[in-house]
Parts: C-alpha cells; structure tokens; sequence
C-alpha cells in the first residue's frame, strides 16, 4: 500500500492497489477490510473517488470506489491506463538476514525489478525461519509505491544444495563473488549480450560469506558468470541492490525506453 501520496505532485501516481481479481471496463472488485482500511482510514478517501488497480496480468485500471467500510469495499473497474508490459525474468536468490534489513531488501529488490524472491539457506547464514508472508507484504507495497504492472513471486526458502540440484539450466546466474573483486561486474555483463531477455538469477551471499565449497558447487553450473562489486567488502543487502541495479543497466529494462 502506497504511502499518502503527495497532493499535486507532477508524477504522483495517486493511490494504487495490487489485487487478485481480473480486471476489465465494468469488473466488480471487492477489497478486503486491510485494504478498505487503508483507502479509508491512511488515504482518507471516500465512495466516489477513483483508484488505480493492476493485478500482474492484465495491465494497470482506473477504478471507482462504490462503497467504503469497516468489512470492505467495492468498486467498478472504468479504464485501462496502462497496457501490460513485459518484464525481464530476473530472480534475487540470498542468504537471508536480520528482519528490519530483509524487508529492505524485498522492497527494493521489487523496485529493481525482479521476477522473484527466492530465500537461499547456505552453512553461513544466520537466520533459521524466513516469514515469506511478510516478504510478500513488503513486495507488493513497493510494487503499489513503484508504478510497477507486477510483484515479484516470493518462493519458500531452499537449501543452496536443494536449489543447485534442481537448477533450470537455462537460467543465467550472476554469482556476487567476493573473493574474485578483480571481475568488474559491468564490463563482465556487457560481454553476456547475447544472454539478454534469457532468464537470469542474482545470488549473493550471508553476512559470513559463503563457504568455499558452496562457491565451488555454484561455479560448477552451466551458465554461472562470478563477478565481483569492486575492492571495499560490501553487506549482503547493498551488494544485492548494486548487483541488481548494474544487472538492469546492462541487460535489463534500463536500457530501453519504457512505453507509458
Ligand atoms: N565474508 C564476508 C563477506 C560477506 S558479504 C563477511 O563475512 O563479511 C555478503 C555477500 O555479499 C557476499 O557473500 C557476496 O555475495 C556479496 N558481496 C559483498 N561484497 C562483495 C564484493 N566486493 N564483490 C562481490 N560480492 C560481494
């Protein structure tokens, strides 16, 4: 859920909702109360008023509130704004770390764009339970923030030993490497050209690092390109963001015009 949006703001977006349902010219959409809620109580709305909604397929709809309460809501989808878009398929597996830090990441790992969360358990990795609902929560809230057309999929975490044997093969990896800083990531993503709008997947690390035969495993599958983030010893969380930003600069949807 977007915060209050500013009033006049040339780019402001105004309020946009993630929901399930499909949308099309004259769809009814129920909002649960957690949503009601918001439209009512944060956003100060009321019946009458137009939102925007986009549910990962069917592109981005004007639509208006019918009826506002305690238990929910209902509003009458009017018109598309926005076309559905293509998205590069480009997934973020890591180590999962401290709770304040890995809603930083599901947030601004949605708003690089990716396609998916996948929580990755390694030897070094220092938290045992991953609350996925909440991941989930954090996605959809930058997805409404960002004026993106989707929310990343958030998988259940995986052993890194579980994940590598069931590894699609045509899915690149970008392997976040510290002990190989002399790779420059950007000159090393330019040469992979030819793997752009292939699927690709983003892996980095715990805070400890991963252990020596874990890289060694990553490094043994097809399609791995091992890069480092330059000298200084990066936390998990600003090497994920970087990655991704260098990721989507080179290969991603930075480079071509978005259509409005
Ligand atoms: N072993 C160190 C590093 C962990 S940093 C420690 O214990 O602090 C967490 C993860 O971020 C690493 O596993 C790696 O995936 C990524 N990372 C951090 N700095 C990096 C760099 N300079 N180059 C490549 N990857 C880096």
């Amino acid at each position: 859920m977007t915060t209050p949006a500013l009033s006049g703001a040339p780019c402001d977006p105004g309020i946009r909702l993630y929901v399930e349902a499909p949308l099309a010219a004259g769809q009814a959409v129920v909002l649960a109360a957690a949503q009601s809620h918001y439209l009512k109580n944060v956003m100060r709305t009321a019946a009458g008023a137009a939102v925007r909604l986009f549910n990962g397929r069917d592109g981005e709809w004007l639509a208006t509130i019918e009826s506002l309460g305690k238990k929910g809501a209902a509003l009458a989808v009017t018109a598309r704004t926005r076309r559905q878009q293509p998205e590069p398929d480009l997934w973020l597996c890591f180590a999962p770390i401290k709770k304040a830090r890995i809603d930083f990441v599901a947030q601004k790992a949605c708003e690089m764009g990716v396609s998916a969360l996948q929580p990755v358990m390694t030897r070094h990795t220092q938290v045992t339970r991953v609350n996925t609902e909440r991941l989930r929560a954090n996605a959809i809230e930058a997805a409404e923030q960002c004026a993106r057309l989707s929310v990343p999929d958030v998988f259940p975490p995986r052993k890194l030993d579980d994940l590598v044997a069931g590894w699609p093969a045509g899915r690149h990896i970008l392997l976040l490497d510290e002990t190989q800083t002399g790779i420059p990531i950007v000159d090393t993503l330019r040469r992979r050209g030819n793997a752009r709008g292939r699927p690709w997947a983003v892996f980095v690390g715990p805070e400890g690092g991963y252990a020596p035969e874990e890289l060694d495993l990553l490094r043994r599958l097809p399609n791995v390109t091992p890069v480092g983030l330059g000298g200084r010893l990066l936390r998990a969380d600003t090497a994920a963001i970087a990655a991704l930003a260098c990721w989507q600069a080179v290969l991603g949807d930075w480079t071509a015009p978005t259509n409005p």
